[in-house]
């Protein structure tokens, strides 16, 4: 029916095909420098970003894991904001130009009709043609991109994320060692950005109190990820080990907890594995975290009694500095790779 209208659309839209009400169309997705193109999750709404050569090989059928949350769902639902107005305006033109064609139709029909039957009006309709179709351009997709590039171990796709994340967009979450190691690589990423930062900014974050948050925060996170490392490895391995766990609270992130556990259940020595003085070491990180958390970092008489030898002070305030939060982050790597 609308064989008639001759679309001009936009470099990076062209209609496939028009089958009644369905109308098919290709819009490009331009990637970046880099060679990718963004997604964002529809549950926590993080963008990501994904190797569009890589992605062209996956089927069409793909479904995506957030790398974030690893909420799953069809990789259509992915699209970014940016993406979704590229393709409406792309749509909009389709449409301004599929209702200008059908009055070109309506108009050419009436002057026809008109001008056969022989009386003293006449009409004359020169029409929309074609050629004066100007389509507007498509709007570009300037979304941020993370600097590094990542490839997936096991299915090979190239991506990139901000920060942390749990899991491959294609092949799922990832096993506990993987998902440790990258999350201690992005704290070790973050803590080397000051090392660019000029001399006299950093001064004003010191004195600002940012460094010492900052260092308190990596810290916190080691922690965090070794819980979780711990945890997870644990509970594959141990059957029924989330019963052994019952009423133990937060165990995993207690290092002398744990080790007994790892012990008893599954007969690894975590101490001697990593190395006894880099086990203590990193114990009395967590110690001088656990008063940063929890007591503003003034210490008591439960940190002197676990630690007597290292000359702290009661009611003296330690904080953690940028040295801790990097020796930490090594010391994390030599436990996780302590587990066999
Ligand atoms: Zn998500
Ligand atoms: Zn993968």
């Amino acid at each position: 029916m609308s064989g008639t209208i001759r679309y001009r659309m936009p470099d990076g839209a062209e209609i496939v095909s028009e089958d009644g009400s369905t109308v098919t169309m290709h819009v490009t997705l331009p990637s970046d420098d880099a060679g990718h193109f963004g997604r964002r999750c529809p549950s926590c709404k993080r963008i990501f970003r994904m190797h569009v050569e890589d992605y062209h090989a996956l089927p069409d059928d793909l479904r995506l894991t957030c790398p974030y949350c690893c909420a799953e769902e069809d990789h259509g639902e992915f699209i970014t904001e940016q993406q979704k107005d590229r393709a409406m305006a792309a749509a909009g033109e389709y449409a301004q130009q599929l209702v200008a064609g059908k009055l070109d139709e309506m108009f050419s029909v009436l002057a026809r009709k008109v001008n056969s039957r022989r009386g003293a009006i006449r009409i004359k309709y020169s029409g929309g043609s074609s050629r004066t179709v100007r389509p507007r351009p498509l709007p570009p997709i300037v979304e941020e991109a993370p600097i590094r590039e990542r490839q997936c171990a096991q299915c090979s796709n190239r991506y990139a994320v901000f920060g942390e994340h749990v899991a491959c967009p294609v092949c799922g979450p990832f096993r506990p060692r993987v998902m440790a190691e990258d999350a201690l690589e992005a704290q070790e990423v973050a803590l080397a950005a000051l090392d660019q930062v000029p001399d006299a900014v950093l001064a004003q974050l010191r004195e600002a109190g940012s460094l010492e948050r900052t260092a308190a925060g990596a810290l916190g996170s080691v922690v965090s990820i070794l819980e979780t490392f711990l945890k997870q490895t644990f509970l594959d391995r141990v059957t029924g080990g989330d019963t052994l766990i019952v009423g133990k609270g937060n165990v995993f992130q207690r290092l002398d907890d744990a080790a007994q556990l790892y012990q008893d259940h599954l007969g690894v020595d975590l101490s001697s594995g990593m190395g006894t003085d880099e086990w203590d070491r990193l114990c009395l990180l967590y110690g001088i975290r656990h008063l940063a958390t929890h007591a503003n970092g003034v210490v008591d008489q439960k940190h002197l009694t676990r630690f007597p030898a290292h000359g702290f002070v009661l009611g003296q305030r330690v904080h953690v500095t940028l040295a801790d939060a990097r020796e930490a982050i090594q010391l994390a790597r030599k436990l996780v790779g302590a587990v066999p």
